[in-house]
């Protein structure tokens, strides 16, 4: 049963039940009153009847008294006199005895005196028609009966005083209320009394109809009300369908200001802020799709870890929606942690991307310090070290090298902590909560990655580029050096030196002290090498026990300086080899950019003929190329001996080696 139904149903109940019950009550009241009514006429006329017969008995009395009471001879004037007067309608007088004659004549067809009278004093219950009522007095041996006659006009004498219908017993009619009155001293009729029974037939015909009526507009007005009530049901109910549909941009109508117009505002209020939600929610997450897709193209497309972290930080921040993100990677030598990349940062913090790594937190100190110094997350708010980057709400986690097992089948070791990766002030006020923690740690997993990545990456182009023996860079790396740097000098207007260096008849070291000799005596002449170089010089192997060293910024001088340098820290001290003294000398060239060559290959090939000019000369020496003298079939170029004297130069001053600048 629909809804319409019940409500149709419950609401004809709750009126038509009442309105029904209503009407049977009046009904049967109706009909007790009017029963009460008619007896009340009833009990009237019978009083009424019953006095009017006594009066009549009375009256014959009296009359029969008055004739019983007069001279013989004056009795029948008397009685013609009375009977004129209409107080009896037949008086006899006789002698007394069971006989009395009547006179005048009596009724027809009454045989016997007593037939059909009816003595007031004795009433006796006889059979037959009654004729009429009489009353006796005796005087001496004459008894008076004074008679009245018992006709219709008598009857309705009494029915008139009684205002009910009047008949003798034996006249009795069917239908209408009834009372019989027995025959007794004062009435000596039997009489029936009735009445027209007292039923509103009218009330009787009306209710029903009236019910009716009631029914029917109950009918119409509960129907009406049913529909006006279930019709917003249904659209709500409709408008719902379509919301789970997913069509959000339902609404419904508001009837009227009731409760379904409060439900149905408030529906469209749901469906209004479910939709922007929905909206903010997709706008969200396509950001968020944006910023991985940017995620994984910058990680599989650079090493710039600068970029990778500053990417991976803004996708965090995306989301988890947070205000402000820090990243920091571990310094291990020196026990802090250096800032990378931040966003949104506030005080101290907030400065260029270039000045952060200046700012520096000790591991172990604060909340990041000890994130990084036991690798456990934390979040919290308001906590935070007066150092650490001021915030009202914040979640730093661990960025961890990814652990790759040893052997197959071996545990994972624990991963090293190589940063922190934090984010403050989540939008909204809110604390950060486990669900945050769990997208941050996913993003630190990346990050971890990205540095272990970029890191395999430096170690293995470090190691393409330097030669295992020595740690000098090695034949690669001196070609791109040597371009950029007579690029740098040729941009700027400044001089570049190039120095060849070749160790001296290096095969019969070999052959004299073994080839295993021979490579320590290489490594200990690039240890040499790089301690008598400048900061800003760099040496390469170029192959066999042949070198080259680039003096940035340095002329012809300061390069055959470096050359009588170098030559006399192999001459001046051999090399110790498991304690044999292993005596060894170098041969320089030394060319001069842009005095020798016009670019790096000709600067290389000028110092190289003047190392073969060192060579040719008796070697141990060092010769400087001879200024644009390079021949197309790349003869020998003459080379300058002895034309300076390096003793009167100001040599530099011994640095530390610096071989791995720029790595
Ligand atoms: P010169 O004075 O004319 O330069 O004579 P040299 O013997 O040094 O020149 P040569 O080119 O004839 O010989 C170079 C030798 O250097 C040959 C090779 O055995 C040796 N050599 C080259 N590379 C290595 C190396 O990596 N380790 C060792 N132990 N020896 C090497
Ligand atoms: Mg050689
Ligand atoms: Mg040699």
């Amino acid at each position: 049963m629909t809804l319409r139904g019940r409500l149709t149903t419950a609401f004809l109940v709750v009126v038509l039940g009442p309105v029904l019950l209503g009407s049977i009550f009046v009904a049967l009241t109706v009909a007790t009153v009017s029963r009460d009514r008619t007896a009340e006429r009833l009990d009237h006329a019978a009083t009424t009847v019953r006095t009017g017969m006594a009066a009549a008995c009375r009256q014959l009395q009296a009359a029969a008294d008055a004739v019983a009471v007069v001279p013989p001879e004056q009795r029948a004037a008397v009685a013609s006199q009375l009977i004129t007067r209409g107080l009896a309608t037949d008086i006899n007088i006789g002698e007394t005895g069971p006989s009395p004659r009547a006179a005048p004549p009596r009724p027809s067809g009454v045989t016997n005196e007593l037939d059909g009278w009816r003595d007031c004093s004795a009433p006796a219950p006889a059979a037959g028609p009654v004729t009429a009522i009489a009353a006796r007095a005796v005087s001496g041996e004459i008894t008076v009966t004074a008679a009245r006659t018992v006709d219709a006009a008598f009857l309705d004498r009494l029915a008139s005083a009684g205002r009910a219908d009047v008949a003798l017993t034996t006249d009795e009619r069917p239908g209408g209320e009834h009372r019989r009155l027995d025959a007794e001293a004062g009435q000596p009729l039997p009489l029936t009394l009735s009445v027209p029974p007292n039923r509103p037939t009218f009330l009787y015909a009306v209710l029903p109809a009236v019910v009716l009526a009631a029914a029917l507009a109950a009918v119409l007005v509960a129907r009406w009300l049913a529909r006006s009530t279930t019709r917003p049901l249904g659209d709500l109910a409709w408008a719902a369908d379509r919301v789970a549909d997913g069509e959000l941009d339902t609404r419904v109508p508001i009837p009227h200001p009731d409760e379904l117009g409060r439900l149905a505002a408030t529906f469209n209020r749901m469906t209004r802020e479910l939709q922007a939600y929905v909206q903010a929610l997709t706008a969200s997450r396509d950001q968020l799709r944006g910023h991985l897709a940017i995620l994984g193209e910058t990680l599989s497309s650079t090493h710039d870890l600068h970029r990778i972290l500053q990417v991976i930080l803004r996708t965090a921040l995306a989301a988890t929606g947070a205000r402000a993100g820090l990243v920091l990677l571990i310094d291990q030598p020196a026990g802090q942690l250096v800032a990378q990349c931040g966003v949104g940062l506030a005080g101290a913090w907030d400065v260029p991307d270039g000045d952060l790594p200046k700012l520096r937190l000790p591991i172990g100190e604060g909340v990041l310090g000890s994130v990084a110094a036991t690798g456990e997350p934390r979040r919290g708010q308001g906590e935070l070290a007066s150092a650490e980057p001021p915030c009202l709400t914040y979640v730093a986690v661990p960025i961890c090298a990814p652990g790759v097992p040893e052997e197959p089948g071996d545990p994972p070791p624990v991963p090293e902590t190589l940063g922190v990766l934090a984010l403050y002030d989540r939008v909204g006020g809110d604390t950060f909560d486990d669900s945050d923690l769990h997208t941050l740690r996913t993003f630190a997993g990346q990050a971890g990655v990205a540095v272990h990545n970029v890191r395999l990456h430096e170690e293995a182009q470090r190691l393409s580029l330097t030669d295992p023996l020595t740690g000098l860079w090695n034949y690669r790396y001196l070609r791109e050096s040597l371009r950029r740097e007579v690029e740098r000098a040729s941009r700027f207007g400044r001089m570049l030196t190039v120095l060849v260096l070749d160790l001296d008849h290096f095969k019969d070291v070999n052959d004299t002290y073994g080839h295993a000799a021979g490579d320590a005596v290489l490594g200990e002449f690039a240890r040499r090498i790089r301690i008598g170089l400048r900061e800003v010089d760099v040496a390469f192997r170029q192959g066999g026990e042949e070198f080259v060293v680039l003096l940035p910024e340095t002329d012809g001088y300061g390069g055959a300086i470096v050359a009588e340098r170098l030559g006399a820290a192999v001459r001046d001290r051999p090399i110790a080899v498991d304690g044999i003294q292993i005596p060894v000398t170098v041969s320089v060239g030394v060319a001069v950019y842009p005095e020798h060559g016009e670019n790096s290959p000709q600067v290389l090939a000028a110092a190289d003929r003047a190392l073969y000019a060192a060579k040719k000369a008796g070697r141990d020496t060092y010769r400087l190329a001879e200024p644009a003298d390079v021949t197309e079939s790349g003869a020998p170029a003459s080379v300058h001996e002895g034309d300076f004297d390096p003793t009167t130069a100001v040599p530099s001053a011994p640095r530390p080696p610096q071989h791995r600048r720029g790595r």
